[in-house]
């Protein structure tokens, strides 16, 4: 999907700094999109906004916010509106993973809030400061894309991450209710990536250890990539997505129907 089918339009990334975020952006933005960045660490955001901009030529506004904090986040939201001529993406991905291995009985309340409030309220109170606007648009016949990042632990609930499962599981729900809301002008749908090499896993060595005690096996024999992430965020973002709304896309080289934890299959990563 190599056209500039986002000439024209604007895009918002939350957690646009690192990893699938920057990845999804600055695929946007060789599409032709201008892009409002958002993301808490002020340094990293920076930097990536300038790197995009460098390579795709096209306008990159970094704007440093927490998604939980709901005043940070009407104040981006009119900030977003007014650098861009439009919002036609709205791409709801910010989102961390504490307390690998903690039993569900043994999750200390903060970290219940801390992730409920960054993963699950955070994707709510952006798509509300951005969705009503964004339907309003004068765009035909679609006015705006919402696409939130959710995951496989949404898909098959993960017991060595339970309170990041409840919030993804809370996710792949919330499009279902936000595409009712937005309907028929705006589309919102999730993807839901599988084992992908990013910042969010602080290591291989963890990652690794996930993989193991959860016995995953990807059917498809490698590691998410980014790239894998970003073609199906080009499909959702594009006019070939034009008829979908509601749904949640795995992109998950199988992991989620038959890779975990029901069929160990014997192969190596
Ligand atoms: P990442 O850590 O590289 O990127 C997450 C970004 O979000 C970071 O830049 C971080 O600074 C930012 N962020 C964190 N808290 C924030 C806040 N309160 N406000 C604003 N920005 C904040 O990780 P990633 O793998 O690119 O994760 C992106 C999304 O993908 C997350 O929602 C994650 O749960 C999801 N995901 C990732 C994987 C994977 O394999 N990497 C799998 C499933 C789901």
């Amino acid at each position: 999907m190599v056209e500039r089918f986002l000439e024209g339009r604007g895009a918002v990334i939350t957690g646009g700094a690192s990893g699938l975020g920057r990845g999804i952006a600055l695929a946007y933005a060789e599409r032709g999109a201008n892009l409002v960045l958002v993301d808490i660490n002020e340094e990293l955001l920076e930097k990536t906004s300038k790197e995009i901009t460098q390579i795709s030529g096209q306008k990159v506004i970094p704007i440093v916010c927490d998604v939980s904090n709901s005043d940070q986040v009407k104040a981006m939201a009119k900030q977003a509106f007014s650098e861009l001529d439009n919002v036609f993406v709205l791409n709801n991905n910010a989102g961390i993973s504490i307390n690998y291995g903690k039993d569900l009985l043994k999750v200390y309340e903060k970290m219940w809030d801390q992730m409920m409030s960054v993963n699950l309220k955070g994707q709510w109170i952006v798509a509300k400061a951005f969705g009503r606007k964004m339907r309003t648009q004068k765009i035909e016949p679609i006015a705006g894309k919402m696409i939130h990042t959710a995951s496989l632990a949404g898909m098959v609930v993960d017991a060595m991450t339970p309170v990041y499962s409840l919030t993804k599981v809370g996710i792949i729900a919330m499009v279902k209710l936000l595409a009712q809301s937005l309907a028929p002008k705006v589309t919102v749908n999730s993807l839901s990536p599988g084992y992908h090499f990013t910042p969010i896993y602080l290591n291989r060595e963890l990652m690794k250890t996930i993989m193991d005690e959860g016995h995953v096996k990807t059917p498809l024999n490698r590691l998410g990539t980014i790239d894998d992430v970003v073609n199906v965020s080009l499909f959702l973002a594009s006019p070939a997505s034009n008829f979908i709304t509601g749904h949640n896309f795995p992109v998950d080289g199988g992991v989620g129907e038959v890779g975990s934890p029901a069929n160990y299959l014997i192969t190596d990563i």
